[in-house]
């Protein structure tokens, strides 16, 4: 299998699928983040998830700000329309998926958003501090390759954007619909952001997925974060070790 197919066969399986698919359970053993099951040993869950253990590009990651190269990185060009999304519960997160039509572009590259789900505390640290939550924003290019946008939240005011998700968490199997959802406005303003490669956090963990961390924070009332939290504690990878990967920052 070459690696596109791993990246999209990943992307399935960490993304769309999950739980609710009694087939892909048998066929994958069930993971999780606590137990036998957690984040350490992944990797001898099945021999599919190998890549957890022995690729030197895993995610997440702790960004240490004054070690990441400033550098001339492409702007992010956020193309959402939006349209009507799904929310569903895979039994490991909560998960808007998006209509096609939702593009982002840096540079020459452009992918198309997949979908958007959270992790609670935020996977990836800045200066070794963690953020309540963080969404995920997953697009594929035409080639197959994987691109993650990370915006992390902090506590604040409610967030009206992603009011209708966290009103109405929906249960595994019972999805919710959104007509005229925008995922651009769940964005910060400010697009700056840090950019590295690394990998999928759940299994399978395929890497060469290339991901932008935006830096500047949007904010999710305790209420909302309470809410996640009452379906999904914690559901955060581990940092994983950098192994001498470049982490740059947008000048
Ligand atoms: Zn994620």
């Amino acid at each position: 299998m070459n690696r596109t197919n791993i990246l999209v066969m990943g992307a399935m399986l960490a993304c769309s699928i999950g739980a609710a698919f009694a087939g892909e359970q048998a066929a994958h053993p069930h993971w999780s983040y606590q137990g036998k099951t957690d984040p350490a040993n992944w990797a001898e869950l099945d021999q599919a998830n190998s890549a957890c253990k022995l690729s030197k590009e895993q995610s997440p990651i702790n960004i240490e700000e004054r070690h990441a190269r400033k550098a001339p990185l492409a702007a992010l060009d956020f193309n959402y329309v939006g349209g009507t999304a799904e929310v569903i519960n895979n039994g490991h997160t909560v998960q808007v998926n998006l209509p096609s039509g939702n593009a982002l572009k840096a540079g020459d590259e452009v992918a198309n958003l997949l979908q958007f789900h959270f992790h609670t505390p935020s996977e990836e640290k800045i200066n070794g501090v963690n953020y309540p939550m963080v969404a995920h924003f997953v697009h594929k290019s035409a080639d197959g390759k994987l691109s993650v946008v990370a915006v992390l939240f902090k506590q604040g005011r409610e967030n009206k954007t992603l009011a209708p998700v966290f009103n109405a968490l929906p249960a595994e199997g019972k999805p919710n619909q959104l007509t005229s959802f925008n995922p651009a406005d769940v964005l910060p303003v400010d697009r700056a952001y840090f950019k590295f490669m690394g990998s999928l956090t759940t299994p399978p963990c395929s890497d060469g997925v290339r991901w932008q961390v935006l830096k500047s924070p949007v904010e999710l009332s305790k209420k909302q974060i309470a809410a996640f939290r009452k379906l999904y504690k914690m559901n955060a990878r581990p940092v994983q070790p950098l192994n001498g990967r470049l982490v740059e920052a947008s000048e």
